[in-house]
């Protein structure tokens, strides 16, 4: 007996951006299917009217393509169980409602909005779930025909038989559901839109998906829609429910506290496989618990029954400060507003660097183009291609977590003439024991052979040491007689980048420019 080919699918909604829990879901269908050696398709599910927009479907193919998640089937690519666009498949749903009437599995509902509204209040009132109450379900084939051609709008819902539904999920084992808690439900709403839990398993069933992977949050559904599907007579698929994803303070991720769109961690500078392999490990791990795992790994190792049923932790972002969590609102910063929220220590962080260690350098060039175009750098370095920079690169990346922190100190080499930028950093040798810092720091590094920037460090210490300063009184006089600035880069890693001449060079500038002797 051959082995029925596995084919999963990600059907987003196209009412947003692409988060990252999105994306892990995309991810997890994705993976399957390589390591299965079956298809992955894209399905847009864009039936509430309401809520998709066209950019939102854009914003949603640029971030799957950004992360390297090809499709076998979906929009832009076609196939042959198309069309992948939900709202382009209406008179398949049509053929399919008629059936279900036909065959008395479903029926029209000429309750008004306004009258179920009331039913609601009232049993909300009286502290009971809402269900509906069948008024619509027997009604006569005259009484029927006439409300029709009184052109009454009306719902179809699908009669709920009596059962228990058991949801056998690969990782969340087996789900006992009672289908008369669940009430008739709308299957095509008064526009004629067929509603999410309907559309979803006539087009799992005509796409012959065999594995349904995507968040917790839905299963809760799925009694519903094996439910439509076995009404139907259709293959149930298997399920795959996978865990939530939490922030560092446990709580699911929000607007506010991380749940981003992907992109943003594309103009933070993080390489598409960075992402992909983060992503891989919120809820799964590798057979023998190696963590980073390059993609043909990952497209080999991966299988849906290796996840854990647990949240997975998302460890990006710094824990919010309960103010923050207010005022804050990731999707509205850029880039470098964003940066500012991040944990340098995530694993992401960590996955991040030694990608970018180990990349060929001319491609780290290349990945560098985007972030290079508003550098203060002469335009001939910006494509990212002339040995110069790579030169200069290849000295930098151990120092990055991602691409966006390079151009400041790419930007350093270039520097021609070196000036003070204001008043307020020439007081911050002026004043106080500035002076003798600087003179201290310059003394130290002219007579010794500092290259690291631990070597950098220790050199701190001794000028500390031996003028009695300590913190800002220490390290702002340093930072100023260095740079020229009151703020800025890393000191010891920007010292050991441009090396000891370079870094003479400038303090004997900058003192002149103040007229003291170091
Ligand atoms: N359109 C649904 C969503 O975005 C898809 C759920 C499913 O995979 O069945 O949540």
């Amino acid at each position: 007996m051959t082995m029925k080919e596995v084919r999963t699918r990600f059907a987003p909604s196209p009412s947003g951006f692409l988060h990252v829990g999105g994306a892990r879901t995309a991810l997890f269908n994705y993976l399957y299917a390589k390591a299965t050696g079956g298809k992955f398709l894209l399905r847009v599910e864009d039936t509430d009217r309401d809520r998709s927009t066209e950019a939102s479907f854009q914003i949603i193919l640029e971030s799957l393509k950004w992360l390297g998640m090809d499709w076998d089937e979906g929009p832009g690519v076609g196939g042959p169980n198309g069309p992948y666009t939900q709202s382009e498949r209406l008179p398949i749903y049509q053929e399919h409602t008629d059936r279900l009437i036909k065959e008395n599995k479903a029926y029209r509902c000429f309750c008004t909005p306004e009258e179920l509204e009331n039913k609601k209040k009232q049993a909300e009132s009286m502290g009971i779930p809402y269900l509906y109450d069948g008024k619509c379900s027997n009604l006569s084939e005259a009484e029927i025909q006439e409300k029709l051609s009184a052109k009454q709008a009306y719902t179809v819902r699908f009669r709920i038989p009596n059962k228990i539904v058991i949801v056998d999920d690969i990782i969340q084992g087996k789900v006992k559901f009672e289908s008369k808690l669940i009430g008739d439900f709308i299957i095509v709403k008064s526009d004629g839109f067929p509603s999410y839990n309907y559309a979803v398993v006539i087009d799992d069933a005509l796409m012959s998906i065999t594995h349904v992977i995507r968040g917790v949050g839905h299963l809760s559904n799925t009694p519903r829609q094996i439910l439509i599907g076995e009404a139907f007579g259709f293959p149930i698929p298997q399920f795959a429910h996978v865990s939530e994803i939490v922030g560092a303070d446990g709580k699911k991720l929000s607007k506010r506290a991380g749940a981003t769109s992907v992109l943003a961690f594309r103009d933070l500078g993080y390489l598409p496989e960075t992402m992909r392999n983060y992503m891989a490990l919120l809820g799964w791990t590798s057979p023998d618990g190696r963590e980073f795992l390059p993609d043909e790994e990952l497209c080999k190792l991966f299988d849906i029954a290796r996840c854990s049923k647990s949240p997975a932790t998302f460890d990006v972002f710094k824990k919010l400060k309960e103010e923050e969590k207010e005022s804050v609102d990731f999707n509205k910063l850029d880039a470098n507003g964003l940066a500012e929220y991040l944990n340098p220590k995530s694993k992401l962080n960590w996955m991040s660097n030694k990608l970018i260690r180990d990349i060929p350098i001319a491609r780290l060039g290349k990945e560098m183009v985007p972030f290079l175009q508003e550098s203060k750098i002469p335009n001939e370095y910006k494509s990212g291609e002339h040995p110069k920079l790579l030169e200069i690169l290849d000295k930098v990346r151990v120092y990055l977590d991602r691409l966006l922190q390079a151009p400041p100190y790419i930007e350093e080499f270039f520097l021609e003439d070196i000036q003070f930028e204001n008043e307020e950093a020439k007081n911050l040798v002026l004043e106080g024991n500035g002076k003798l810092v600087a003179k201290g720091f310059y003394e130290v590094i002219k007579n010794a052979n500092a290259v690291s920037a631990d070597d950098f460090s220790a050199a701190f210490k001794t000028v500390g040491e031996k003028t009695g300063e300590k913190g800002k009184t220490l390290f702002m006089p340093i930072r100023s007689i260095t740079t020229g600035k009151s703020h800025g880069l890393e000191l010891p890693i920007l010292f050991s980048l441009l090396g000891k001449e370079q870094l003479v060079k400038r303090m004997d500038k900058l003192a002149t420019q103040l007229q003291i002797d170091l």
